[in-house]
Order: structure tokens, then sequence, then C-alpha cells
């Protein structure tokens, strides 16, 4: 028996900070991914299998919604203020962009992998359901 097979279960905010952090959401030791988006077979730490679960495209739809919430609103404000070429714009926004997606998707994907382990989801529940339709 493991330590974290004693220790009482984590809290939801706690596993659901854990999974954003891209830390295991059970064990909060171990990483969540093998690599950069790929959810690992067996936590390091505790054996949690996170392989299974498919979050699919809510980790995508939550980056867009926050990078597009921190970079609009910041290329309105130096718009008003500073007038600056578009291509100033393009020149700051774009890299900006493309940087706040690669660190919010794994946050995002941990988030959502922790949110769905929580659940006892894995992504399948409806695959083939209408099968017999
Ligand atoms: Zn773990």
């Amino acid at each position: 028996m493991s330590d974290t097979d004693r220790t009482p279960a984590p809290s939801r905010g706690t596993s659901l900070w854990r999974g954003f952090l891209k830390r295991c959401p059970k064990c909060g030791l171990g990483s969540v991914f093998a690599r950069y988006l790929k959810p690992t077979a067996a936590c390091r730490v505790c054996a949690e299998d996170y392989s299974r679960i498919r979050a699919d495209d809510f980790p995508p739809y939550l980056t867009i919604v926050a990078v597009g919430h921190i970079v609009v609103p910041l290329i309105l404000i130096a718009e008003d203020r500073w007038s600056p070429p578009a291509w100033l714009h393009l020149a700051v926004a774009l890299p900006l962009t493309v940087a706040l997606m690669f660190w919010f998707l794994p946050r995002f994907k941990g988030l959502a992998v922790a949110w769905m382990w929580l659940l006892g989801l894995s992504g399948d529940e409806n695959q083939g359901a209408d099968a017999g339709d």
C-alpha cells in the first residue's frame, strides 16, 4: 500500500486545480500527461489511468474563449489609446495569441481530464448510441 492509498480523496476544487496545473487530479504529485497533450496511462505516483479519458473539443473551446478574452480587449485598448498601424497589431497580437494558446491548452485539457475523472466519464458515453435507431 502506497502513501496515496491512505490519503483521503481530494476535494473537487483541489482535483480541478491539480488538473489545471497539469498534475494528477488524484494524488497531485504525478503528471496527468505523458506528453504535451497525451494523458498518461499511469500516474507515476498513484498509477491512476487517464489514457481512457477523451476530452475532445472542450479544452480547445475553453482555450479560445480565454485567449480571446485576453487578446481582443488588449487590441481594443491599444487601438483606443495609441492607434498603432495594423502591422504592429499583428506583430504583437499574433505571437501573443499563439503563446497564450500553447500555455492555456494543456492546462484546460488537464482541467477537463480532472473534471471527467471526477465524474467517472471517459468521453465514450454516447458512442454507438444511434446504432440501434
Ligand atoms: Zn497520481
